[in-house]
């Protein structure tokens, strides 16, 4: 097996992803000035659902770039595919799908159940 290699090509699809999202985004904050002239109440209202949808998706992309800069920046640093909790090398199916994890399985379950309880308590 080789590592690097395997390093080295993650590293350019994350990048080729990156730039990707980069113009995406760009093209998303465009659209978001250019039509904000509505006047009637009723168009107002669905404006707004529509605003808010596409604030939610730009969320998932601007989440996705934060992932893909987290990755590159641990590549980097020499740490990218291990645990940032317990240190173990984290799968290569989860790197796959989430290139910008920081955790394992195990530990992101925990990590998640201790956010989702500090969120249910601030409520
Ligand atoms: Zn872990």
């Amino acid at each position: 097996m080789n590592n690097k290699r395997n390093l080295k090509k993650i590293e350019a699809d994350l990048l080729n992803r990156k730039m990707e999202l980069e113009q995406k985004l760009t093209e998303m904050s465009k659209e978001q000035f250019s039509d904000g002239q509505v006047q009637d109440p009723g168009d107002q209202a669905l404006t707004a659902t529509m605003e808010s949808l596409r604030m939610s998706l730009q969320d998932a992309e601007v989440e996705e770039y934060r992932g893909i800069a987290k990755a590159l920046e641990r590549i980097k640093e020499g740490n990218y595919g291990l645990c940032a909790d317990c240190g173990n090398s984290i799968s290569e199916k989860r790197l796959q799908s989430f290139p910008g994890t920081m955790r394992c399985l195990a530990c992101q379950e925990n990590f998640e159940e201790k956010v989702g309880q500090g969120a249910l308590h601030s409520l």
